[in-house]
């Protein structure tokens, strides 16, 4: 059985095709520049060379007519004939308060994503473009939506709920949903099974530390609380992020630099984080590089990115009562053995004895904390796409 995963920005749209008998890659690719000039679609078909195709893409239904004949063509094609694909994975940002899981699509489930446009104003209309040109392409094909909201949905209300009037969350539906979900789902799962955890109540924490940030406690893979709120912005200071900060910091800057919310939030969003405060980039490898040869600026917002992730594991693991496991996953979380060591020293009074020997590995699955460590320390890569295509299968099955 064949998976295609669909992964649609505003004016991008990346794919995966699974074969789900063993979970490979059949091909996978990223058509870029969607609706602007120069459009074009980057095709990679497993165990041959990638191609490269330019052609215009007004739209996301063209950009998958080209993704589908990519993966018929008799050159670079994998399939010969979309009868081959069982069903399509979209991964859907946000799924406000009705979805807690994946779901097949149906009117009524495009209708609810079109209602939560203004809670994912970047992506849901694109996630939506999405399904309706493979609706459009193929049409019969099993569309399913994949919530990147839907762990977060699991929180309890303590967790979740604003201390703000609660005509807003009755109103609006103000409350912290998360994100990075599919990731957290997946990695908190892979930690039980890698560490051999009980599934029914291990306490996990994963920190997903890639350019977005985020954090997640789990008991038995259910979500009790993550860094992400009603939007991205909340939690752990990011690559352009700042985090948490109080509120009034906006009010303020906002009177005296003379600005709009929207370009506070512009801010906020894209000119914050590591890339702010050091000045330098928000490539993680840049501030460290920048930190290593005496850059101040660079070295005290490596210290608070860190400071941040490690407060919150302590808060974490405060919320569960104890952990059993810490994972370690996406950009930085994965590949930066520095800053995993960095972490896992201020957690020695929860017993978390990390093994550098073990430590000093990139992008692959692996205990990192030695056999003493009261906690299972872990790195495991996320694979968003395979969670997609599994969730899918599951539902078509
Ligand atoms: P992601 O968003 O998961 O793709 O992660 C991207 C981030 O990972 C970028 O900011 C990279 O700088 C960071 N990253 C990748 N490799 C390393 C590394 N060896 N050390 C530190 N950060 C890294």
């Amino acid at each position: 059985m064949k998976i295609l995963v669909i992964n649609c920005g505003s004016s991008s749209l990346k794919y995966q095709l699974i074969d789900m008998n063993d979970e490979s890659v059949i091909a996978k690719g990223l058509c870029e520049r969607i609706g602007i000039a120069g459009s074009m679609l980057t095709h990679s078909p497993a165990g041959k060379g990638k191609v490269v195709i330019e052609k215009d893409m007004p739209n996301h239904q063209v950009a998958i007519e080209l993704v589908m004949a990519a993966l018929q063509d008799a050159d670079h094609g994998v399939i010969k004939s979309t009868d081959e694909i069982s069903a399509i994975g979209h991964r859907v940002l946000h799924g406000g308060m009705k979805f807690y899981k994946s779901i097949v699509v149906n009117e009524e489930v495009k209708e609810v994503i079109r209602e939560c446009f203004d809670l994912g104003p970047l992506h849901n209309p694109a996630n939506l473009m999405g399904i309706e040109a493979c609706e459009a392409a193929m049409p019969g094909k099993p569309n399913v939506a994949v919530f990147d909201t839907a762990f977060g949905m699991n929180m309890p209300a303590k967790a979740y709920k604003y201390a703000i009037p609660e005509e807003y969350y009755e109103k609006y539906s103000i409350r912290r949903y998360g994100f990075h979900g599919t990731s957290h789902n997946f990695v908190s799962g892979e930690a039980i099974k890698f560490a051999g955890l009980d599934p029914e109540n291990a306490k996990v924490i994963v920190c997903h530390l890639g350019n977005g940030a985020s954090i997640s406690a789990s008991i038995g893979g259910k979500c009790v609380d993550t860094s992400m709120g009603l939007t991205p912005l909340e939690g752990l200071i990011m690559g352009t992020r700042s985090g948490d900060l109080d509120p009034a910091v906006l009010q303020f800057i906002m009177n005296k630099e003379g600005l709009d919310v929207n370009q506070m939030l512009n801010i906020l969003n894209k000119k914050s984080g590591v890339l702010g405060m050091s000045g330098v980039s928000s490539d993680f490898r840049d501030v460290g590089k920048a930190a290593d040869e005496g850059n101040e600026r660079a070295a005290v917002a490596l210290d608070a990115y860190f400071y941040r992730v490690i407060k919150y594991i302590g808060a974490y693991a405060a919320a569960m009562n104890g952990v059993d496991a810490i994972a370690f996953t996406a950009g930085v979380g994965e590949n930066d053995k520095a800053g995993r060591k960095r972490i896992c020293e201020s957690l020695t009074y929860l017993g978390v004895e990390i093994d550098d020997e073990a430590n000093d590995i990139r992008g692959e699955k692996r205990i990192i904390s030695t056999p003493n460590s009261k906690v299972k320390v872990m790195l495991l890569p996320t694979n968003e796409e395979l969670a997609i295509a599994r969730d899918t299968l599951a539902l078509v099955k």
